[in-house]
Formats: C-alpha cells, structure tokens, sequence
C-alpha cells in the first residue's frame, strides 16, 4: 500500500511584504503584512485536522508560528470542505498575516497534516514559499493636487482587496473629506453630495499611459453593478481606468474614474501632477472614490500587485519623506 501524496500550492507563488514602519500605527509600532491563498491537492480522500504557518527571517530562524489544529478549527478555515478528495483540491482563501516588527522575513513554510479517509494512515505536506521586499524606484507622490484624504484601507484584513492576493491585496481607497472631517455632505445619497466626487486626480509619477477605459457610466451611491456590466471581462468591476507605466515594471492603476473624465490617451507621456481624470464613481464601488494600487505589469487580475511607498506627504503634522500608509490614515500632498 502507498501513502497518499499530499500536494500544497501557494497563490500567488512568491509573496510580497508590506513593510510599514515609517508612520504609526496606535499601539502598535512598525508591522508587516502579506497574503495568500493556499491550494490543496491529494491522491486519495484525506481529511484535514492541522495547517501551521511559519514564518523564517533572514537569519533562518522562526520569526513567528501561526497554527489551526483540530477538525473545529479545519472547519471554520476551509468552509466545511476539510476533507480532500482527488481531482477537486482544496482551497484555504485569503491567509492573511499582519506581524508586528520591522525584522526582515525571508520564507513562509506551510505545513499541512492529516490522514487518508479509508485507512486513517497520518499524511502530511509542507511547502516554503519566499517572502520579497520589493525595491521601488519610482517616486510615487499621492495622485491628488491638494486636499486632505483619508486612506480606508491598507493594511486591513477586512478590505476586500485583500479577497485578491495577487492583483490588489496593498491596494489603497482614498476618500476626500470636508472642512467638516466627514467624507460627504447631507445625507450622502447622490455622488454630488460627497467631496471626492470631481476632485482632479494626477499622475503620481511621470511615465507613459498604457490602458484607459472610459467607457462606464458612474454608479448612484450604494447602487449595485449590474453582472451584465462585467459580463466577458471582469476588470470591468474597476470601472473607468487609468493605468501608467512609470518604467522598471512598476505600473500606477487608477479606479473608477468619474464618466467622461479620462483627459489622457494610450501612449501618451505625462508628467507627475499632470491630471489625468476625475475622481469617480463607476464600476463595482459603494460611494465616489479612488482606488490606487501599485503593480507590476499594465494587466489587473494578471499582473501582481506590489506595496507601494508613497513620497513627499503630509500626515500626522508632519512632512513624511517616504513611507507605505497605513489604513485609516489621513494624509494631504505636500
Ligand atoms: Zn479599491
């Protein structure tokens, strides 16, 4: 009789890590950040009781362990699927890790354990997967001429960029607030009503435009997104774009852009501060405002996403030379 062979992939397969220890998080101190999901393959029906996470700096020590043990916490982790079966996998979605320190990681070794179905024979897995520290060289300013913004994600689990560990797991939604330090006026119900809506956004670094899509109406807050809007290409959850490649593989994307905004072309050369569009409303979004991530390559849901430094802000009081931005921090260009 053979074991059962046991097979583990990450997705992506080398990780990104967002490193934010420039800017303060309450309580917290300098932290860290990257996400994946996990997919799990096997010969024969397996059932699932341990996955532990381990993560080595770059001294190849265990920086820190995260473990799930038992058929509870398989259960709650795999959405009831724990149990293998050959040919269908399994998928752990969205393993996130936010660790405090600043300390370099250099792998994240996931082991799996279990046992095959029919004879109970223990199995088990394990895969190292590298952790990188992208280096960027593209000065990134913040993509608006003035005006004080609020970043309502970044580092935090519950954005639902985070479902995607590949595009836009360290992408940022900026929202404009009012001398009021509210995100709209009145009662929030049409996209006039909210102080984003219209705000010139500008290139955050010189480059070459290399996709717009300015074709999709803005949506009334709250309105959901048709399917048939995304129907053949799921990109359309982005609504009007504009993307720039600011050389060395490093691309600025630019969501949901107002209708009839977009003032580039492809091809185009802009400079940092030109504007390119206005602040928007349209595709998959609950209410008018920006979404920026950093990637590396001009395709979403191709291209992986990167973490992104951010150059010459204000926050906290204080002129920030370059940092990534935490969520739910307030910054305005300097
Ligand atoms: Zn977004």
């Amino acid at each position: 009789m053979t074991e059962a062979a046991l097979q583990i992939e990450a997705r992506p397969a080398q990780l990104y890590v967002a490193l934010y220890d420039k800017l303060p998080h309450p309580g917290l101190g300098p932290v860290q950040e990257f996400a994946l999901d996990i997919g799990i393959s096997a010969t024969a029906p397996i059932v699932l009781t341990d996955v532990v996470w381990r993560a080595f700096d770059q001294n190849d020590h265990v920086s820190f362990v995260r473990q799930r043990l038992g058929e509870e916490a398989m259960d709650e982790l795999t959405r009831g699927q724990f149990g293998v079966a050959p040919g269908l996998g399994l998928v752990l979605p969205r393993c996130y890790f936010l660790e405090q320190g600043a300390q370099p990681l250099s792998r994240l070794r996931i082991s799996i354990a279990g046992f095959e179905a029919a004879t109970r024979i223990g199995v088990s897995a394990s895969l190292d997967v590298p952790l990188v520290y992208p280096q960027q060289r593209a000065k990134i300013h913040l993509p608006f001429a003035d005006g004080t913004w609020w970043a309502i994600t970044g580092n935090d689990w519950s954005s639902s960029h985070k479902a995607d560990p590949v595009s836009w797991p360290f992408a940022y939604d900026f929202v404009r607030l009012g001398p009021d330090g509210r995100s709209f006026a009145g009662n929030g119900r049409s996209n006039a009503d909210h102080y984003s809506f219209g705000q010139p956004v500008t290139a955050p670094a010189g480059g070459k435009i290399v996709f717009v899509r300015d074709d999709m109406p803005d949506q009334a807050p709250g309105q959901p997104l048709e399917a048939s809007a995304i129907t053949g290409d799921s990109t359309r959850l982005a609504g009007n774009v504009v993307v720039i490649g600011h050389g060395y593989s490093e691309f600025s994307y630019l969501a949901h852009l107002q209708a009839g905004s977009v003032s580039v072309e492809e091809g185009q050369m802009v400079k940092r501060g030109q504007q390119i569009a206005l602040v928007g409303n349209s595709g998959h979004s609950p209410g008018p405002h920006l979404h920026y991530h950093f990637q590396d390559g001009p395709s979403l849901f191709v291209d992986r996403g990167v973490p992104v430094q951010f150059y010459n802000f204000l926050a906290v009081g204080d002129l920030i030379d370059h940092a990534t931005i935490p969520s739910r921090m307030i910054v305005s260009p300097a």
